[in-house]
């Protein structure tokens, strides 16, 4: 079973700051640190560190081939990665010493992707396999329309949250995985509560408090814990634990295990700071076995 991820592919530039700039001031940053980012490509890693088949749906700009290579190395399936003339998604992050920070977001390639190549791409997906999207990219509604009517298993993340996209999506998904902010922002904007929602699985994530699942076919939710971990970092968490939730269903798992091994992937995340990435000058091309190999992977959860 595959994963198919329509996907961005952000670049992360993220600058250490003595404070937030204020208008008109110019400040010269103490650290600069750049890497692989996105909610796409964060999900893609995840899914595939987890031991998933993952193919990423996406493109990056002439400048992303690096962003490529490094989603290679984590075992991501690229081979449908388009390339545009202009620059590739990329994120400007300043970051003061009590971890405030400002971002300047430029969705670049990530909102250029050709909507017919990524036909083509899923017209290799078979019945069974699953797609997942989330609120960065082009074609979304399309996209999963498409793959619902192929027998694929449709998934979206609602963030970042857009009543209108959560809204257009709806009535092609399976699972909506949604934060309790943007499940009370979507609860508000519809007015309906998530229990009432047109899709079979709603899955709201609590943060330290773990995740609800909502089966809404019979109207039940289950409460699943998260473990018990010091945060140091709950960046990506979300991201983390829909690659791992994603994963796990499709290693044919049930949703109560599939969310056992998300909190705990989610756990990790925040209990580590994020591993510095390394840029393509720094990068080893040494052939040595991939994150896939050498990483957690289900086996280290469940
Ligand atoms: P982000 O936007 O920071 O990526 P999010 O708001 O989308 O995160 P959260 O609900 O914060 O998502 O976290 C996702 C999951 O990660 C939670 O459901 C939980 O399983 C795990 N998690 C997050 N924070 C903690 C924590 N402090 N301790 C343990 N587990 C956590």
């Amino acid at each position: 079973m595959t994963i198919w991820n329509l996907g961005s592919i952000n670049a992360d530039h993220v600058y250490s700051v003595p404070h937030i700039p204020t208008p008109g001031e110019t400040l010269a940053a103490t650290a600069l640190s750049r890497g692989l980012g996105g909610k796409g490509a964060n999900m893609s890693v995840a899914a595939a560190r987890a031991g998933a088949r993952v193919a990423h749906l996406g493109a990056v700009g002439a400048d992303g081939g690096w962003m490529v290579e490094r989603l290679r190395d984590h075992g991501v399936d690229c081979t449908h990665v388009q390339r545009r003339d202009g620059p590739s998604g990329h994120a400007i992050i300043a970051v003061d010493a009590q971890a405030e920070n400002a971002i300047t977001l430029w969705p670049g390639a990530n909102r250029d992707i050709d909507l017919d190549a990524v036909k083509q791409a899923l017209d290799r997906a078979v019945s069974g396999d699953l797609l997942v999207t989330q609120n960065e990219t082009n074609s979304q509604v399309e996209a999963a329309a498409l793959a619902r009517a192929r027998g694929l298993t449709v998934a979206y993340a609602a963030a970042p949250f857009e009543a209108g996209a959560v809204r257009a999506v709806l009535p092609h998904l399976d699972l909506l995985v949604l934060n309790e902010v943007e499940a009370r922002q979507l609860s508000e904007a519809l007015g309906t509560s998530v229990e009432d929602l047109p899709v079979p699985h709603v899955v709201v994530t609590l943060g330290a408090q773990g995740c609800d699942w909502i089966d809404t076919a019979s109207g039940t939710r289950h409460h699943v814990d998260a473990p018990r971990v010091a945060a140091v970092d709950t960046t990506g968490a979300g991201d983390t634990f829909t690659g791992y939730l994603l994963a796990g269903l499709s290693e044919g798992l049930q949703m109560p295990e599939a969310l056992t091994l998300a909190s705990r992937a989610g756990a990790l995340k925040v209990g580590r700071h994020a591993r510095p990435m390394r840029f393509p000058r720094e990068r080893r091309s040494s052939g040595r076995p991939s994150e896939v190999a050498r990483g957690t992977n289900m086996q280290d959860f469940v």
